[in-house]
């Protein structure tokens, strides 16, 4: 029997059980749809996942497989491969966003209508969304409860890669680069092309160093942005070139083995499902404001100051070092997230929605549920809210975590006689529209942090 593998943000063979599955029944046909879902990424995203897709095509590639890549919706694209190839199985793993659930509830009940197999599995996530509940049989709101009911779960061990054998007859494929899924990174591209980890092997390699060389001083390092303490492998998970389960694992080994930092590790890997069960339960997560009474706080909507914030130009350096990174590498230090959602949302009384937006078109690690949750918590409305009390000051962080001034300086060129090439690159990197460059003089605070955070401190004391 042949077995369609449609392929979504799973891009890995190892510990792939609609792969596992599918190579059971016999040939296999990895198949990618280009969808609304993909048409609708952000620019760093779109762009990231086709150098997932061409990373685990050349693999497939040498084991005498590869990616057929069709554009269109996907029941019908579905139908269609099942005709050409006379395929008797659709598999997939499952995707845990509010379309995606929607379309694939459709797409099942129509192929199973039509005698195809579907079945579909959990590889995403350690926990389905649903199967954890409070005591009330409700879900969970806030974070540690969570992690104390899931903490001791079973969880399986890792699936191993299975042998792939090849269809008799091969659908029609379209090809990956006349996509062209970076066409709205302009210039950035090749800037951030320096910086990303693309794929199974590299994200395997990139866990087996963490656990090796910096999972003992985790926890104590994790919160200082000039260092390279933390795993990075956010971008990883994003497209499924690694699972949660592997990196579940190798992490209780290293506890096992008494590495100091390896509970807290884990207890991040458990924010980000943490993150999925919420976007589960309420799928409007990343529009909606989450608590009762929050639409009709008066952030601001897009502005001026909103659009310096996202050059990196607020004049205010930590946050502008940040916004930096962000435009550069496509990621940003976990700390770093906070201090610029904090700082537009409360200093600047700007809507989250404004910088969840910017964080989507420019993350290469983006999530739509670690994102939504960061900022409904930075924000105050989420439901595992910082206190309204809670407004990060910039300047006190970068005392407290940037004592040498490492990362202002490995970010912010202005001023500096021999500025770093991470500091320049910024300006290789952003639109030629921006007219910015390194001689320019470092602009005045949008906003001051006094003023701002009394400003913040009485609106959101009102509520
Ligand atoms: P590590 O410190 O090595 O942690 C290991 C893993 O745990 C991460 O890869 C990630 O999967 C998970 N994790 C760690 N911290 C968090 C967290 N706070 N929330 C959820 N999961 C976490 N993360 C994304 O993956 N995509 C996003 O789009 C995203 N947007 C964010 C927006 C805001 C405003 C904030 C405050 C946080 C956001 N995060 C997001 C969470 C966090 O910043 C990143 O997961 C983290 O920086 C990734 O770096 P790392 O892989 O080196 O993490």
């Amino acid at each position: 029997e042949t077995t369609i593998w449609w392929l979504r943000r799973d891009l890995r063979l190892r510990d792939n059980p609609a792969l596992v599955a599918a190579a059971k029944r016999g040939a296999v046909i990895p198949v990618f749809i280009c969808d609304t879902s993909v048409d609708e990424l952000g620019a760093a995203a779109k762009w990231r996942l086709g150098l997932s897709l061409a990373d685990l095509d050349a693999r497939l590639r040498a084991l005498g497989s590869h990616i057929v890549y069709r554009t269109g919706e996907a029941l019908e694209v579905l139908d269609l491969v099942i005709e050409e190839s006379g395929a008797t199985g659709v598999f997939w793993n499952r995707y845990y966003e509010k379309r995606a659930v929607e379309r694939d509830k459709a797409v099942k009940s129509a192929l199973k209508e039509a005698g195809v197999e579907v079945q579909s599995f959990n590889a995403h996530l350690l926990f389905e969304p649903w199967e954890v509940e409070t005591k009330q049989g409700g879900y969970y709101k806030v974070y540690s409860p969570y992690w104390r009911a899931v903490k001791d779960r079973p969880i399986a061990d890792p699936l191993a890669e299975p042998a792939i054998s090849a269809p008799e007859v091969w659908p029609q494929s379209e090809a990956l680069k006349d996509w062209d899924l970076g066409a709205q990174m302009r210039r950035g591209a090749d800037v951030v092309a320096q910086h990303v980890h693309v794929g199974e092997e590299r994200a395997t390699a990139r866990l087996g160093a963490f656990v090796r060389d910096r999972i003992d001083d985790y926890k104590d390092a994790r919160d200082f942005p000039a260092l390279p303490a933390t795993s990075g492998l956010s971008e990883n998970l994003t497209y499924g070139e690694i699972s949660p389960r592997s990196i579940w694992h190798s992490g209780v080994r290293a506890r096992e083995e008494g590495k100091r930092g390896a509970e807290h590790f884990l207890k991040e890997l458990v924010w980000r499902e943490f993150a999925w069960h919420l976007l589960w339960h309420e799928p409007d997560l990343a529009t909606r404001n989450h608590r009762e009474g929050w639409d009709d706080f008066p952030w601001r909507g897009d502005s001026k100051a909103a659009e310096r914030w996202r050059q990196g130009r607020t004049g205010i350096r930590f946050v502008d070092a940040a916004m930096r990174e962000l435009y550069v590498t496509g990621t940003m230090h976990n700390r770093a997230r906070m201090i610029v959602a904090s700082y537009l949302t409360k200093h600047m009384m700007t809507d989250w929605r404004v910088g969840l937006a910017w964080f989507e078109d420019c993350l290469i690690d983006w999530d739509p549920a670690s994102n939504a949750m960061g900022w409904q918590w930075v924000a105050g409305s989420g439901p595992d809210a910082a206190p309204y009390f809670r407004v990060f000051n910039p300047d006190g962080q970068a005392e407290k975590f940037d004592k040498n001034g490492d990362y202002l300086n490995a970010w912010i060129a202005e001023g500096q006689s021999d500025p770093p090439a991470t500091a320049l690159s910024y300006f290789e990197a952003v639109p030629k529209a921006w007219g910015l460059g390194a001689q320019d003089s470092y602009p005045e605070p949008v906003v001051g942090l006094k003023e701002g955070r009394e400003r913040a401190l009485a609106a959101y004391g009102n509520r």
